[in-house]
């Protein structure tokens, strides 16, 4: 796997000062090899498209990588693909997040804290689209089922894992959002108001900890990645005409590494429109 994280004198020294990095610095982040050393960091959706790069990258760049899904096959795959790169070894966390129960996220939470001892970072990135039509026709059923994967299922299990991360020394939570979140859209439905209700929930953790804990909650807006999910969307797009998880991948990282602490309540687009 290749990331093209390149890496300019300029930026170099832009990353060696103490000023809060802006958006920009956070899009063009030119990671240091071992960045993640010595991190665990969880992603949600990490067997298929953004997920799964994330959860490579963060392993290349040295983090423990707990491999949460809902398809096992997948997960597998993508603990091979790490093992194959020479990163830390994974771990893989089976969970429909759909039927997913609290209590279970609290089992998960006491069975990292048994096997694992630390959680330093979630992305939680695994999302479905539901269906693009007028909310007068939404199917009521899609809908519960798309707020509980993309908003409840994360609100639960950011509230499970709360104690672990805040035992951590610089905690970093990335919800993902998309720009019908930021700016409602007609006929996106259950999926823009999934991601409104994110954003909020970040803004809202952020408000609540930012004078008593080292954690950090942001919102990262992938925009137009060649996945599943964009193709599903917009079929008729070609998908050579975007960029792939892995041109996107600096933002991921830099929200997880220490580089961003201080970086709090942010919603970061990666591919804003000029
Ligand atoms: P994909 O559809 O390619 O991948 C989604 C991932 O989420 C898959 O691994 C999928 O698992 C997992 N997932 C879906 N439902 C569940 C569930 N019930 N329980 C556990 N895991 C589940 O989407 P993308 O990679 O494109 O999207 C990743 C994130 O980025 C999403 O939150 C999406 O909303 C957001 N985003 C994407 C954009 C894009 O252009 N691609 C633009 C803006 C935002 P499985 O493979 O097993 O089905």
């Amino acid at each position: 796997m290749s990331v093209n994280i390149d890496q300019s004198s300029d930026q170099k020294e832009m990353q060696n000062t103490n000023q809060p990095l802006t958006h920009d610095d956070i899009r063009r982040f030119v990671p240091s090899d071992n960045c993640l050393d010595g991190k665990t960091i969880l992603v949600t959706g990490a067997g298929d498209g953004i997920g799964r790069v994330a959860a490579l990258t963060y392993a290349r760049y040295g983090a423990t990588v707990l491999l949460l899904g809902r398809t096992s096959s997948k997960l597998e795959y993508v603990y091979d693909e790490i093992e194959s790169l020479g990163g830390k070894q994974p771990a893989m966390l089976p969970m429909n997040l759909e039927g997913a129960t609290y209590a279970e996220m609290q089992q998960l939470e006491g069975l990292i804290d048994k096997e694992i001892g630390k959680l330093d970072g979630i992305l939680h990135n695994a999302g479905l689209l539901g269906q693009l039509t007028p909310l007068e026709m939404y199917d009521v059923d899609t809908f519960a089922q798309v707020m509980k994967v993309n908003f409840t299922s994360t609100f639960m299990l950011t509230q499970a894992l709360l104690p672990l991360l805040k035992d951590a020394d610089n905690g970093s939570i990335v919800f993902t959002s998309s720009t019908v979140g930021t700016h409602p859209r007609a006929f996106w439905g259950a999926y823009a108001l999934s991601k409104q209700a994110v954003e909020g929930m970040s803004d809202i953790f952020t408000q609540e900890t930012q004078n008593t804990t080292n954690l950090r909650f942001n919102c990262i807006n992938p925009g137009g990645t060649r996945t599943n999910m964009r193709a599903h969307a917009y079929p008729g797009e070609s998908p050579m005409s975007l960029k792939t998880p892995e041109d996107i991948m600096a933002g991921y990282v830099c929200l997880m590494s220490d580089e961003s602490i201080g970086v709090r309540g942010q919603v970061v687009e990666l591919q804003p429109k000029d």
